[in-house]
């Protein structure tokens, strides 16, 4: 029986991490959970599961959830809150599926506390990579990819060693706008964007998505988790999100990891590594229903959030720190449509062209330089 707490449990992760526990009784249990301002849905979580510990983001939620479950949960608020549900003493894994790098301090904090990690929260690695994992080598703590791609590189490295990897093949599925060309994003909308053809994922994530800047952050991402630097790792354009990415070794060998659209899949794989479980309910993967599968280049004129990606990677320290906050604060401001969606580029780019790099930023420049790029955005909405 794992112990599980869990961050961002209202989320498309968090609900996804939840259906793997409540599909597997015997095998999980749910100790504690954070989510932000949808108590309806938090509320029906915690009568369902019966967490010990329970956080949301606000002191007035938290009394209403209080009032409702607080003869059997503890109900905490905001950053505390987080950290206690991140390194609750009954928990033997985090999943941390929260949205930004208001996921850092609590990953930080589990990982102090010994706790294996579970990370889809990929803004956490991109805004302070170094850090993170340098404190859970130091702790013996293993970082566990969910993020699809990553969690492909994870299974296709099983048992070799990372050493012999000589490039990281990341697919792309291209998102909304793959089919546009750049005069073409223009005046696109919201609800245009939000439209993924393959993934239903949170709304941040899809915005990413049809930017490109998810497949930066994930090359940056799989930097960190796989130790291998920014020239061996390739982007491949793959429309159908069936092959979810490949290692390429010094042999010219090969493996790739291929499965259907669906992150239950990488989730329960994260959760019972080094085993596997069966899965009873998702379609299985049927090659011959779909023929072809198809492939192309990565055009970094047209994705510029990838080639702002790969030279914030290459320039390291609070680059990428300067590269998140910005295209968290932009896309923030898309979605309330403050911006236009090509403005998010332009954005990041002023941002990263202003700043001051600090090569080997300690916690609290990382957090000042996430702090400062969040207020220079802000102040040109
Ligand atoms: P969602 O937006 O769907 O969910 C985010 C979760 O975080 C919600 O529970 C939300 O609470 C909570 N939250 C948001 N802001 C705060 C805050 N300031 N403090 C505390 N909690 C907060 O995101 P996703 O599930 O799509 O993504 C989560 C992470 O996983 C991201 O890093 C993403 O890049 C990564 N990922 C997601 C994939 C997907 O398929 N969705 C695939 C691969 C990676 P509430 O809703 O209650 O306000
Ligand atoms: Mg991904």
């Amino acid at each position: 029986m794992k112990q599980i707490s869990l961050l961002g449990s209202t989320g498309s992760i968090g609900t996804q991490t939840l259906d793997v526990i409540r599909t597997n009784p015997d095998f999980f249990r749910l100790v504690a959970l954070s989510a932000g301002s949808n108590i309806t849905l938090v509320l029906e979580q915690i009568r369902e599961f019966k967490p010990a510990l329970v956080s949301v983001m606000n002191e007035a939620d938290a009394e209403i959830v209080r009032k409702e479950v607080g003869d059997y949960t503890t109900v905490l608020f905001g950053e505390e809150g987080l950290m206690e549900v991140a390194c609750h003493p009954l928990s033997d894994v985090l999943v941390n599926a929260v949205i930004g790098s208001v996921g850092l301090k609590p990953t930080l904090a589990a990982i102090k506390a010994g706790r294996d990690i579970a990370i889809a929260n990929k803004e956490t690695l991109v805004t302070a990579g170094h850090i993170v994992t340098t404190e859970a080598n130091k702790h013996g703590v293993s970082l566990i990819p969910v993020d699809s791609e990553h969690s492909a590189i994870f299974q296709a490295l099983n048992g070799e060693n990372p050493k012999t990897i000589d490039r990281l093949i990341i697919t792309a599925s291209g998102g909304s706008f793959r089919d546009r060309k750049r005069e073409n994003l223009e005046g696109v909308t919201v609800k245009e964007a939000l439209n993924h053809p393959n993934w239903s994922m949170g709304a941040k994530i899809t915005i990413d998505s049809a930017t490109m800047m998810n497949k930066g952050l994930e090359v940056i991402e799989a930097h960190w988790l796989f130790n291998v630097p920014y020239e061996q790792i390739d982007v491949l354009m793959h429309r159908e999100s069936i092959i979810h990415s490949m290692i390429e070794f010094v042999d010219r060998s090969v493996m790739a990891q291929l499965g259907t659209a669906d992150m239950r899949i990488p989730i329960q794989y994260a959760l019972t590594y080094p085993d596997r479980l069966a899965r009873e309910a998702g379609e299985r993967l049927n090659l011959w229903e779909m023929e072809k599968l198809h492939f192309g280049k990565l055009d970094m004129d047209r994705y510029r959030c990838m080639r702002f990606a790969y030279e914030a990677g290459r320039s390291a320290g609070t680059m990428t720190t300067v590269l998140n906050a910005a295209n968290e604060v932009a896309v923030a401001a898309f979605l309330k449509n403050k911006i236009t969606f090509l403005q998010i580029e332009d954005l990041i780019e002023e941002s990263l062209n202003r700043h001051i790099l600090i090569s080997k930023p300690n916690l609290e420049e990382i957090l000042d330089a996430d702090q400062q790029t969040r207020l220079f955005v802000e102040s040109k909405l």
